[in-house]
């Protein structure tokens, strides 16, 4: 950031008082200009012994498949964020039962919280983000083409859970490393 988005003046990067990291601040009308991370809400969608997936139309990971899920809005709820993430990406129609997973990407800034979601009807379909959007059992699951590792991580803990019939909320942290976020 180079310019005050309050005034239009300089910033520069400095440690406010009573604070202990660099912060952008403007030198003409004093703003401190936070940058906090970004929430991505979104549903794990099941229907029967099938779960929802959309493969994206979007870069990044264009052409991979991924669970319904994207940047939280001002002025929404969480559960508001995931389920209007599923009716953007698959037209789905579903009802947020309660949060699953809740991970921290601090590489980029980011936490992802999940929903277990029950889809009501079969009416779904490819929203403008997503090339298509499938039902799949678990064998189905296309794992080398998952478009996330936190998809990969929400996944793998349902398929476990739903042996025991039990689903208690997930968290964990993923690091950065050579491979997609
Ligand atoms: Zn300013």
């Amino acid at each position: 950031m180079k310019y005050c988005s309050e005034c239009g003046k300089g910033v520069e990067l400095k440690i406010p008082d009573g604070d202990n990291r660099e912060r952008h601040v403007c030198s003409h009308c004093q703003t401190i200009h936070y940058k906090n991370p970004n929430v991505v809400a979104g549903c794990l969608p099941v229907w029967e012994d099938k779960i929802l997936l959309c493969k994206r139309a979007i870069e990044p990971r264009h052409g991979f498949w991924t669970l319904p899920a994207g940047f939280m809005e001002n002025d929404e709820s969480l559960e508001q964020a995931a389920t209007r993430e599923s009716i953007e990406e698959a037209n789905a129609n579903l009802e947020v039962t309660n949060i699953y997973t809740i991970v921290s990407l601090p590489h980029i800034n980011q936490v992802y919280i999940l929903y277990l979601a029950k889809l009501k009807d079969l009416n779904f379909s490819a929203g403008v983000e997503s090339l298509d959007v499938q039902l799949f059992t678990e064998e189905q699951i296309p794992w080398d083409n998952l478009a996330f590792r936190t998809i990969n991580f929400t996944l793998k803990h349902y398929f476990e859970d739903r042996k025991n019939n039990s689903f208690p909320v997930h968290h964990g942290t993923i690091e950065k490393n050579n491979r997609y976020q």
